[in-house]
């Protein structure tokens, strides 16, 4: 790592050269305040629910002081932004406080918008309230969801106004600045490869490579080039399982640049990111995708293989052999249907896996694109279609799932009645009785997501310092599978209102 001889130049703007990270110091919130932790993640690193409501914990996480022995510091990476090299980029308003071993597992601990860093460029290095509730709420549900994901700790206001570039009436919005601490194994990305690779810096790309594995992988036990292999097949597995758990529950990232993959396979920057309401594959969150939508929902597993040949490009000094990273590749696409098919036959509730089972799933997700119909309303209730059911009472049991069931012509409306006459005959095949079928369904079909809409009106109330929603949201998208009959209002299709609105990242 790097640290400047001048001091007052420590979180200047700056290329970084022969360093994975430089080392930082949050800037001092004016008025810091604590909206929200996670006493489950608190738990995780050793805390317990009442050490987040201390002093010390306010102070550490809204970054006004810094720990005693520890070392701030920002990762540099780089990355390709909608598939065009960007070069360096690097923590720009990410700062790593300190990594935490806690019960045999190692977390680093990771402030967003606690101010400039060399990595900056030209923004503040600052978060808005609105996407850092959308970031906190997002990655906890994500993991109730059973994805792999960063954590989130805590959520505070800064005290202090972010100018962002939307502008009211022609005047400079101010918004409430804030805080995330988010939690994962590391944040190290596709992006830190790239960075050492593409500036031909072979001693820096073995270095982070070996750190990585050792501290990170300690279950490749190879050497030499297997080593890298091994990591390389290891970060390609669980990106593929990841991308298989988002279409799982309609979730679509919006930002899927290689300097937003985590070498885990975690979810990691939550930005413009979204949920499927009516089924699209076309659909993207990103207003700035509008256009190409190279990240939309259909396009993830692609985008996926994408950037995972941009990081065998980066490694390949260390391999220099591409026959073995290709081989890896070559098997993304074939291994993806495979997950994916079982995925969907999870979601159909069936335990005996047929082959003939793709057509059914194929002909199912173009029918739900073909008329607006709720991806999660539709899949919740599909669990209470019954081995007596024939297409016409199985259709009056998912039909809520539909947004106007006036777009239902007479051909589509013959087409749904065909297609859960089938799945009642196929469901007839299993030896499972109803309800077991209901209850495997009902644990990977939520129940509860984040809808956009809901993330909206709980920035809304947060905007005027009231959070009881955010309170009642997250303890909701704690358990996205059960019932929660008290909070069925939030079992409802989006409301016109929302059509189309989509939430910001900045
Ligand atoms: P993202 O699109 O959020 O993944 O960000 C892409 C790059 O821009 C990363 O290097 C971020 O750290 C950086 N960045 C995004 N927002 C800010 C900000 N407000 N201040 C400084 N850097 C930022
Ligand atoms: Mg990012
Ligand atoms: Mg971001």
């Amino acid at each position: 790592a790097e640290l400047p001889a001048d001091p007052s130049e420590i979180n200047t703007p700056r290329q970084v050269e022969q360093a994975c990270f430089s080392y930082v110091v949050p800037k001092q919130p004016s008025n810091p305040s604590l909206i929200h932790a996670s006493a489950e993640v608190a738990n995780l690193l050793g805390l317990s629910e009442e050490d987040t409501l201390s002093a010390d914990f306010l102070n550490t996480f809204s970054g006004n002081t810094v720990y005693p022995g520890t070392k701030p510091y920002a990762l540099s990476y780089a990355g390709h932004q909608f598939g065009n090299w960007a070069g360096q980029l690097g923590d720009g308003r990410a700062i790593n406080l300190t990594e935490v071993n806690h019960a045999n597992k190692s977390y680093t601990l990771q402030l967003k918008g606690a101010g400039p860093t060399p990595y900056s460029r030209t923004a503040d290095g600052f978060a808005v309230l609105r996407s850092s509730i959308r970031e906190y709420l997002c990655a906890e549900a994500m993991h109730y969801l059973g994805i792999p994901t960063t954590r989130s700790l805590s959520l505070m206001l800064s005290g202090d106004q972010v100018l962002r570039d939307v502008l009211y009436n022609g005047n400079p919005a101010y918004e409430k600045g804030a805080i995330v601490c988010r939690v994962a194994p590391s944040f190290i990305r596709f992006g830190s490869f790239e960075l050492f690779s593409s500036r031909k810096d072979l001693v820096n790309l073995k270095l982070l490579a070996d750190f990585t594995i050792k501290h990170h992988f300690p279950q490749i036990i190879e050497e030499g080039i297997k080593k890298y292999l091994a990591f390389f097949q290891e970060v390609t597995n669980t990106t593929l399982k990841m991308i298989v758990e988002w279409q799982r529950v309609g979730f679509v990232h919006g930002v899927m640049n290689t300097d937003n993959m985590s070498i885990h396979g975690i979810t990691i920057d939550y930005g413009p990111y979204g949920w499927l309401e009516d089924y699209n594959s076309n659909w993207t969150p990103n207003t700035t995708d509008r256009e190409h939508k190279r990240y939309r929902f259909g396009n993830q597993p692609e985008i996926a293989l994408w950037n995972l040949y941009q990081l065998a490009n980066a490694l390949y000094p260390l391999i220099e052999d591409a026959k073995p990273l290709e081989a890896i590749l070559d098997a993304f696409s074939a291994d993806y249907e495979k997950e994916y098919l079982n995925m969907m036959q999870n979601k159909l509730g069936f335990q005996i896996k047929r082959e003939h089972d793709i057509v059914l799933i194929q002909s199912l997700t173009q029918l739900l694109e073909r008329v607006e119909t709720d991806m999660t309303i539709f899949f919740r209730n599909l669990s209470n279609v019954t081995k007596a059911d024939n297409g016409s009472t199985a259709f009056n049991t998912i039909k809520d799932a539909f947004y106007n069931e006036k777009d239902l012509d007479e051909t589509i409306l013959k087409n749904w009645h065909d297609w859960l006459e089938n799945y009642s005959i196929r469901i007839n095949e299993e030896i499972r009785s109803d309800s077991e079928r209901k209850n495997k369904m009902n644990k990977v079909n939520p129940k509860y997501v984040l809808r956009n809409y809901m993330a909206q009106l709980c920035i809304d109330d947060a905007d005027k310092g009231d959070f009881s929603l955010l309170n009642e949201l997250f303890e909701m998208l704690k358990n996205p599978y059960s019932e929660q009959p008290n909070l069925q209002k939030w079992f409802a299709k989006r409301p016109d209102w929302a059509r189309d609105k989509v939430g910001c990242s900045m």
